[in-house]
């Protein structure tokens, strides 16, 4: 079967990876020039680590990665601890570990793994324009001329997919009214033990800050999200004003006060999501990742999902007759997909509540059942974390 993979992010390149190491022959087209992420970091809980490991990357994640010892909420003016779940032991706990690691190095660790397979084709310079599909093949045709025929292509093209377009017409993303920022710093900037060795949320008044280290410590990850109604340009490479910065979380406590005031280069991103959609598929093409189901940040589960979708999908593509294997793919998927999209949406509200009032009524009976009962709220995320995408019932 001959696999056609367009779009070389998370997404993309572990469609491209599963799809080749069960045989298939995969050509994937990326519109940029390069290969290459954000410079910023990213969480990785065990139900995407897990399928990581199977394709055989845990040795080479392991160089790059920090493991957290937990999973905190604090409130942002203060640092006053309102839940911690362990995570340290996610490896017993799930069968696999919760991961940071910084996007250039999970992309060139996917990229490394798919260049070593000899069934894997990979173009850049390809930005498809347009689908045709006939009973026994679909045809890509690229914005630089080329044109492609395959057995099926996956949209692995992000939230403004073309391949989402062509299966379902033209529908912008919805701006949830939220911007982010991200910068990275070197730990050593800061003084040691001020930012704890864990995924933290920090939260605040319609806005929150998220810190946690990447490359076994040396870096400090800093993501900053705040309610902004009229600000909707959506690029990894527009600069922020670091002032700016420093000035939006001037309220909040000292450890993200020293994290800002380190900050030389930071990126501003308007954040977009959509309601699930009807479908991920006709005939012969398909969605996957960002491009089927763009979510809010506030799970960490945008490019997880996009890791359980390209397992799934391979493992479809390899059990079930093509004609089925998209549907059954899409079914397989949606509802947990769904699900994520909208527990990220409701987590913005448990994110945002900065007075004291608001922060008394929702925070103070999570840290009472946290410390009545700690195992219930340990177990938060456990419908997420087991989840395993090769035995999804
Ligand atoms: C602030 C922030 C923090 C986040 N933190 C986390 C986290 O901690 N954990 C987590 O799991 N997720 C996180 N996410 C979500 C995650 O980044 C995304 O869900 C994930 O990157 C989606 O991957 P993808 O491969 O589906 O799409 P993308 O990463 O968008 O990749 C799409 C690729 O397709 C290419 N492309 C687009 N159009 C075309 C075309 N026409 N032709 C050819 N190529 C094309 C693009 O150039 C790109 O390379 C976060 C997101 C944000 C905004």
């Amino acid at each position: 079967m001959k696999v056609m993979v367009v779009g070389g992010g998370i997404g993309g390149l572990t469609t491209a990876l599963c799809c080749a190491r069960q045989g298939m022959e995969v050509h994937l087209f990326e519109q940029a020039s390069e290969f290459s992420e954000v410079g910023a970091g990213i969480q990785l809980s065990p139900n995407g680590t897990r399928i990581l490991h199977r394709l055989g990357l845990e040795n080479s994640l392991e160089k790059y990665s920090f493991h957290p010892q937990s999973l905190d909420m604090r409130i942002g003016n203060n640092g006053s601890s309102v839940f911690s779940i362990p995570i340290s032991d996610a490896d017993s706990k799930y069968g696999a570990p919760y991961l940071h690691i910084h996007r250039a190095d999970l992309l060139a660790v996917l990229l490394e793994a798919v260049k070593h397979l000899g069934n894997c084709y990979l173009y850049t310079n390809h930005k498809l324009v347009s689908i045709d599909e006939c009973d026994s093949k679909v045809t890509l045709h690229f914005e630089n001329g080329d044109s492609s025929d395959g057995d099926i292509v996956v949209g692995a093209d992000g939230i403004h997919s073309k391949v989402r377009e062509d299966i379902l017409g033209l529908d912008n993303p919805r701006f949830t009214g939220n911007v982010a920022w991200r910068a990275v710093i070197p730990s050593s900037s800061v003084s040691e033990g001020l930012i704890p060795p864990t995924a933290t949320v920090w939260t605040g008044n319609k806005k929150h800050a998220v810190t946690y280290y990447l490359r076994n410590g040396e870096l400090i990850n800093f993501v900053g999200i705040i309610e902004q109604k009229n600000w909707k340009k959506e690029s990894w490479t527009e600069e922020g004003a670091p002032d700016e910065l420093v000035g939006e979380f001037a309220e909040f406590c000292v450890p993200i006060r020293s994290v800002l005031k380190n900050v030389t280069h930071c990126f501003k991103w308007a954040l977009h999501d959509r309601n699930p959609l009807k479908k991920w598929s006709i005939g012969r093409r398909v969605v996957l990742g960002d491009a089927a189901h763009p979510m809010l940040p506030f799970l960490a589960q945008g490019a997880v999902m996009a890791i359980e979708d390209a397992e799934m999908l391979s493992s479809c593509l390899m059990k079930e007759p093509l004609d089925n294997a998209l549907t059954v793919f899409e079914k397989n998927r949606k509802h947990r997909t769904s699900k994520v999209q909208l527990g990220a949406r409701s987590n913005m509200r448990l994110f945002h509540h900065g007075t004291p009032m608001s922060r008394l009524i929702n925070y103070a009976p999570i840290k009472f059942a946290a410390s009545i009962a700690p195992q219930f709220v340990h177990s938060r995320q456990d419908w997420l974390y087991t989840y395993d995408a090769e035995n999804p019932n």
